[in-house]
C-alpha cells in the first residue's frame, strides 16, 4: 500500500492557502479561494510544479 506516499498537498505560492489535495497524477487549473490568484498545478510520481498564471488571460475567453 504505497497510496498514502502518492498524496500530495498544494498550497497556493502567492498567498500560501491549502487549495487541494492529490493523489497519484493531476493537471488541474484552481482559483485560490483566499487572493483569487489563478493557479495550474502538475503533479506526477516525480513531484509537482505548480505556476501562478498572471498574464491576466481571462479563462474561458475566446475571441470569435
Ligand atoms: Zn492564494
Amino acid at each position: 500500500m504505497t497510496q498514502e506516499r502518492m498524496k500530495k498537498y498544494v498550497n497556493c505560492p502567492v498567498c500560501g492557502k491549502l487549495l487541494m489535495k492529490c493523489i497519484g497524477q493531476c493537471n488541474v487549473d484552481i482559483i485560490c479561494s483566499k487572493c483569487n490568484s489563478n493557479i495550474a498545478v502538475f503533479v506526477d510520481e516525480e513531484g509537482f510544479r505548480i505556476q501562478e498564471n498572471r498574464n491576466g488571460n481571462v479563462i474561458g475567453k475566446k475571441a470569435g
